[in-house]
């Protein structure tokens, strides 16, 4: 259920509905739009009776909500959701980069690629302190000591640090270095770490399941929401098909397709899109003109050595180029409406 507030109704208002959610055993989401406020009802197996809220103070409508999402949905918050990052953002008008090598692999690769980073005028930096590795006798990251370097880029430049939490432990340790935490494609599904990303301090990125349906990627935001954290930034990163000349599949309509569905901003990880280097920049120009409000870029300043996902990292001078090349498309696609 959904219950659409007067544009004249005052906070106590909107805490009095929360109230009596809350007395009914159920948790209200009040989401502030523009024009109006709009409060998501969880944690109900069947239908909410309406009645009871109808003829409240403030309230406009009530919505019985018959879709599976109820949270993310245009419906709830038909404006754009603007995830802040301290005094970064994403969703906005400017176009998010977030960009750094796969892995953390020591302090002096970290701020060689930092540097670059900084330069290029990107506000996020990426790099994995806790890898997902296919093969568990593969590099898995330098732990919280990767952390601690992350952090100490941040201290030097100024960049958000986006770093992925495999698991609930490195959830705490992320919440305590990191500005953003990374759902990898691995664990989209991993319900209670969804939960768990949903009490964190921190905005989330949420990538899309190697093998989810946009409804699937879709829900597990919806997990993150209902705990009561709002800002999740989904990111595209390509799926598995039958073909072979990609790593994955970089499915560009998801970018429209959540468009039409959700507010929240959408960004495209062309490097795991496609796993190969001279793919990187033509599909991340492309993920530029479908509307995305971000890249994910993997940058190495010795890719031939990089210990993670090597053919798919950009040296310095190609990572420079996209960026010049992304936010010339990016200004030129700015006036078209539906981005
Ligand atoms: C990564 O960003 O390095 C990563 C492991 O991504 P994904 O979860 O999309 O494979
Ligand atoms: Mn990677």
């Amino acid at each position: 259920m959904l219950i659409v507030m007067r544009t004249d109704a005052t906070d106590s208002q909107i805490e009095h509905v929360v109230d009596v959610i809350k007395e009914l055993g159920y948790r209200g989401h009040p989401l502030p739009g523009a024009q109006r406020t709009a409060i998501g009802v969880t944690g109900n197996q069947g239908a909410v009776g309406a009645s009871r809220f109808e003829n409240m103070p403030g309230v406009a409508e009530v919505i019985r909500v018959t879709k599976p999402y109820k949270l993310i949905t245009l419906d709830l918050k038909p404006e754009k959701t603007i995830v802040e990052v301290g005094d970064a953002s994403i969703g906005g008008d400017e176009l998010a980069i977030i960009a750094g090598p796969c892995a953390v692999e020591s302090r002096e690769q970290a701020f060689a690629v930092a540097e670059a980073v900084s330069r290029s005028g990107a506000k996020f930096f990426r790099g994995g302190a806790f890898k997902p590795r296919s093969s568990p006798y593969s590099f898995q990251g330098l732990g919280e000591e990767g952390l601690r370097i992350l952090a100490e880029v941040r201290e030097a430049y100024g960049l958000k640090i986006v770093t992925e939490a495999l698991d609930e432990s490195g959830m705490d340790l992320v919440e305590r270095y990191g500005d953003m935490i990374q759902i990898g494609a691995r664990n989209m599904q991993n319900f209670s770490l969804l939960r768990r990303a949903g009490r964190a301090s921190l905005p989330v990125l949420l990538k899309r399941g190697l093998s989810a349906t946009l409804e699937e990627w879709l829900l597990a935001a919806e997990y993150i929401m209902a705990e009561g954290n709002y800002n999740i930034v989904l990111c595209e990163r390509g799926v598995r098909t039958f073909v072979q000349h990609t790593r994955n599949t970089l499915d560009l309509a998801a970018v429209p397709a959540v468009r039409r569905i959700s507010h929240l901003p959408v960004v495209v990880d062309p490097s795991h899109g496609t796993g190969k280097n001279y793919l990187v920049g033509p599909l991340a120009r492309a993920a530029v003109a479908v509307g995305t409000d971000g890249l994910i870029i993997e940058v190495h300043n010795q890719p031939e050595l990089a210990l993670s996902d090597a053919a798919q990292s950009l040296t310095l001078e190609q990572y420079q180029q996209l960026i010049d090349e992304v936010r010339m498309i990016h200004d030129v696609i700015a006036p078209i409406p539906a981005h």
